[in-house]
């Protein structure tokens, strides 16, 4: 009796699935997608579930070419209530870019690099390149973006949220470059948002992340770009905090054409007895005005190794490592004024240098980033003069060990430290949204969100949500009798939307 009940369940659910599969296709291409669609069993299906940082089960991954394309998907998850993603370069540290359950909208297909004005130095590029890409197209004409320092990483992702690069200092972050989008919002519509059209999302779409729509292309205000100089020179571990101290205060009054970060504890060479790493990026290719910025560098202790070069900007740009699945990465970051910069470099050189330290990144702002006045776009945080990254990685024991070391040294950062940058988060809740952006910057988006995404269809972010919900019903356009809907609700009661979701 048992089994054959068991059977019913089984040939019903079968059906269910079938069903849902006929109604995904047919419905797709009733709206005309012309794109790939994946679900589970397509012989894609173990790729495209999967993104740098996390492994999901969706119920469908769709590839689009077009912006039609995405107009198609995104009516579609929104009529079927279907829990949605947007991936772009599919590096997200909080593993946004997959789900459970519901749909992904890959938009690895829209990579065109096309240059619009080459006298303005006007670029549109698509809404899933990435960064590799991006450089290699516009060295050709001797242009470039400040963006970030690896290939593999989404254009999306990073602008949306940040942009912190090797020219950061000089020409600021990489959202600081855009000056227009075409964005498909969750009502199916596409806008273009820019100073002039749409000029609230244009704001809310620099440093507010993707809660306000697809953006299937950007339009940057590239520069022009020689080769610069680039490479790191290495101290020893026991003169870290003088490193430190030497490089912030030269930093803080060096030429913007020097960008500058510092790694500690890195475990490839040796963990808390590993050599000081500060690595620059001297805009230019003028090698005595970069020997005359470089020098001050030289002299912050004993120099073990030194191997900056001229080289083509693009070549500063280094391959992402694709980690094997199951790893944990834990990813936590603030920011840090003037007035605390003593305080934090005593507590990183210490920790640093302990027995299970975490490794630590220290990224010099300041520059351009600070002259773009305050509240302009939403990254809040442009006074900021440091910003302070530590990684955790592992197997999951291995990330538990090193916890209680990882929140002592941000336990003791923590009086001399303020909010966090999004783009280095692993985390994605309450607390990690409150640290992202203050009240005043959340309060603002909170209200374009209001007008673009009243539903929050575009939820798998730092998820600022609507001010003030004006539906009572979360997704007005469904059809009541939709054969997703199970899924969908499956999704929203899991307690855990992606179990291998590194962080939470
Ligand atoms: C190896 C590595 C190096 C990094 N280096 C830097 C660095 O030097 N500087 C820096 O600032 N950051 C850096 N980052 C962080 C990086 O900016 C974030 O991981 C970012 O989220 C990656 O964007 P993505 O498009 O690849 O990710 P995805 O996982 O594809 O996207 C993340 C989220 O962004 C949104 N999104 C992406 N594209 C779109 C789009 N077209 N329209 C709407 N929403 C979109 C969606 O919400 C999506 O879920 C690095 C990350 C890694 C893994």
């Amino acid at each position: 009796m048992a089994t054959s009940h068991h059977h019913t369940d089984q040939s019903t659910q079968s059906t269910d699935q079938n069903l849902r599969r006929v109604r995904f296709m047919s419905d797709l291409q009733a709206d005309r997608f012309g794109g790939q669609m994946i679900e589970p069993g397509h012989a894609d299906y173990e790729v495209a579930r999967r993104t740098v940082f996390a492994t999901g089960a969706p119920a469908y991954v769709v590839r689009p070419d077009d912006v039609g394309d995405v107009r198609a998907a995104v009516r579609f998850a929104r009529d079927a209530a279907l829990p949605l993603s947007i991936r772009g370069g599919g590096h997200s540290f909080s593993g946004f870019g997959t789900n459970d359950g519901g749909l992904v909208i890959d938009l690895g297909g829209l990579d065109s690099v096309r240059i619009l004005d080459l006298d303005r130095r006007l670029v549109r590029i698509g809404g899933g390149a990435t960064w590799g890409t991006v450089a290699a197209a516009l060295s050709e004409h001797n242009l470039a973006i400040s963006s970030g320092d690896t290939r593999s990483v989404g254009v999306g992702g990073l602008t949306l949220a940040g942009g912190i690069g090797w020219k950061v200092r000089k020409y600021g972050l990489a959202l600081d470059a855009l000056v227009g989008a075409e964005v498909v919002l969750a009502s199916g519509e596409v806008v273009h948002a820019s100073a002039e059209d749409h000029s609230d999302l244009f704001w809310a779409l620099r440093g507010g992340g993707g809660s306000f729509g697809v953006v299937t292309a950007f339009d940057f205000a590239a520069h022009t770009t020689t080769e610069v100089f680039h490479g790191k020179v290495t101290f020893p571990a026991r003169e870290a905090e003088t490193v430190l101290t030497g490089w912030s205060d030269y930093l803080r009054a060096a030429p913007d054409d020097l960008t500058s970060l510092v790694n500690l504890a890195n475990p490839m060479t040796g963990g808390p007895q590993a050599p000081v790493e500060v690595h620059v990026t001297f805009d230019s290719d003028d090698a005595d005005r970069a020997a005359e910025a470089l020098e001050p560098i030289r002299r912050l202790g004993t120099v073990l190794d030194d191997d900056i070069t001229l080289r083509p900007y693009a070549d500063t740009l280094v391959d992402g490592a694709a980690p094997p699945p199951g790893l944990q990465f834990v990813l936590r970051s603030a920011f840090v004024d003037e007035e605390s910069v003593p305080d934090v470099l005593r507590v990183l050189a210490e920790s640093s240098t302990s027995n299970g330290a975490p490794v630590v990144g220290v990224r010099s702002l300041g520059g351009a980033v600070s002259r773009v006045p305050e509240g302009a776009t939403a990254y809040p945080y442009r006074q900021a003069e440091l910003l302070v990254v530590s990684v955790t990685a592992g197997p999951a024991p291995v990330v538990e060990a090193a916890r209680p070391a990882l929140d002592a040294m941000w336990s003791r950062l923590g009086p001399s430290v303020h909010g966090a940058y999004a783009n280095f988060l692993s985390t994605a809740g309450e607390e990690a949204l409150a640290a992202v952006y203050p009240a005043a910057t959340h309060e603002r988006l909170a209200q374009v969100k209001r007008c673009y995404d009243p539903a929050n269809l575009f939820s798998r972010n730092h998820n600022v949500r609507p001010a003030s919900p004006t539906d009572a019903h979360p997704h007005p356009g469904r059809d009541a009798d939709s054969p997703y809907e199970s899924a969908a609700e499956a999704w929203a009661s899991s307690p855990s939307t992606n179990a291998s979701t590194p962080g939470r």
